[in-house]
């Protein structure tokens, strides 16, 4: 193999992003960063940049062909499960490597008051029994599961308007994170706000809710994750340090072993 071995990195976190410029430093690697455009204008990021879906699987599976890709890392938000899944059948077509690159999820600490759903209809049925004022920060594209609970008025957060139906009694709010504890206290209180319900999505930037929601003593409703998928070997890592380690060790050993960071 000569040059740098070209790696797509399936994006649209800050993992992502890290993975992308420990990467980029490299020049035995080649990152091309793939994103589903969802979020208007095209975010700066080290290395090369492609933008919007394939078509499926096989179309992605086309395209690292084309494009001689060497290993895959999925870093797309862990909820992310069909760009993860398709991820996953392309790979095991190419016999590509795929290494998984998922935040640790949030785990509860004393004074927690956490109910787990299983996804987010769960959720929506379980609002009901929990709260009447409710922090909805499961993301736009979650919203319209909770469109038949009726008896709760929800305080709608989300990056950009929610897309499909939404419940009767809400207020959006278009924000985007990182959050800072002060801001998610007052939010809270200002709102009246008597249950949080969220998805797992691990990481810091959006995980004051959490806090400000144990210190008023409410409870949090939290979607759990769909499992990584299945159909070929994933190497599921937690940092964008680790991916860099799992990449090298994909490629046959040519950056394995190496500092994350390392100009190779
Ligand atoms: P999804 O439901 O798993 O994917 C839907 C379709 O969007 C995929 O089948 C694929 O289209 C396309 N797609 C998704 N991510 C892509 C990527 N990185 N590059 C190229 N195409 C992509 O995805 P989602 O939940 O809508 O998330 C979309 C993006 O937002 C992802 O990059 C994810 O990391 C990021 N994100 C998601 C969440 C969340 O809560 N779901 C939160 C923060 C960020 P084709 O089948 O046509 O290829």
């Amino acid at each position: 193999m000569t040059g740098a071995a070209t790696v797509l990195i399936l994006g649209g976190t800050t993992e992502a992003r890290d993975l992308a410029g420990l990467l980029d430093v490299r020049d035995d690697v080649r990152p091309i960063t793939s994103l589903a455009g969802r979020v208007a204008g095209t975010p700066a990021l080290p290395g090369e940049i492609r933008v919007g879906g394939f078509g499926g699987a096989e179309h992605l599976a086309a395209w690292m062909t084309t494009n001689d890709v060497r290993a895959v890392v999925d870093a797309t938000h862990p909820f992310a499960e069909r760009i993860s899944q398709g991820t996953a059948d392309a790979c095991a077509a190419t016999g590509t490597p795929l290494v998984a690159l998922r935040r640790p999820g949030w785990t509860p600490g004393p004074g927690d008051d956490w109910h787990d759903a299983d996804d987010l209809a769960d959720a929506a049925a379980r609002v009901e029994g929990l709260g009447r004022r409710v922090l909805l920060a499961t993301g736009r594209q979650g919203v319209a599961a909770f469109a038949e609970v009726t008896d709760a008025w929800f305080l709608i957060r989300s990056i950009e308007p929610p897309e499909g139906r939404v419940p009767p009694h809400h207020e959006v709010l278009l924000a985007r994170g990182p959050y800072a504890l002060d801001d998610e206290r007052r939010l809270l209180a200002d709102h009246a706000i008597d249950l949080v319900v969220t998805k797992d999505s691990g990481g810091d930037a959006t995980r004051a809710k959490l806090d400000a929601a144990r210190e008023r003593g409410i409870p949090v409703l939290m979607v759990r994750r769909p499992p990584v998928p299945t159909g070929t070997t994933i190497d599921v890592v937690g940092t964008a340090a680790d991916a860099v380690a799992a990449v090298g060790v994909a490629l046959g050993g040519r950056s394995a072993g190496s500092a994350a960071g390392s100009t190779g």
